[in-house]
């Protein structure tokens, strides 16, 4: 098991809840994922591996691996959320490409100045931001031309 998938068994353990091979599978899609993925990516992704586990359990499972701030939700404003281990990494921005729905991460050291001096002028203590920059990937670009 890596340290990930460990620290989730020992957070359901602390937690009275029961350490089922489904839960673990679920969140092994998870937390070994580099990219941003949806409930139903994870469900397909457990039937590719052979662990099917139904839609409502893949989502209870998730609740659960948020409350343990091992992963975050993302909400790109298209109708259901996605979500993604919580690495080590600082504060991130995202790109979504509309036609093949990839997330690509970028951090700018420009936008944690300009988005704290927009929030001085407006005498607002600023806690965060986030940004979701919303076109066509380069990949699929190609295609269109
Ligand atoms: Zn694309
Ligand atoms: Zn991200």
């Amino acid at each position: 098991m890596n340290s990930a998938l460990e620290s989730f068994a020992s957070y359901l353990r602390e937690h009275n809840l029961p350490v089922t091979p489904q839960r673990l599978a679920i969140a092994d899609v998870v937390l070994g994922s580099a990219s941003h993925l949806s409930a139903d990516d994870v469900a397909r992704e457990l039937k590719s591996r052979g662990a099917a586990a139904g839609l409502a359990t893949v989502y209870r499972t998730i609740e659960v691996l948020i409350r343990s701030g091992l992963v975050v939700e993302r909400d790109f404003g298209e109708g259901f959320k996605r979500y993604e281990p919580a690495r080590d990494m600082p504060h991130h921005e995202h790109l979504l490409c509309s036609i093949c729905g990839r997330v690509t991460e970028f951090r700018d050291e420009r936008l944690e100045r300009i988005t704290t001096l927009i929030a001085e002028q407006h005498r607002f203590s600023r806690q965060g931001h986030r940004l979701v920059i919303y076109g066509t990937c380069a990949e699929c670009r190609r295609g269109l031309t």
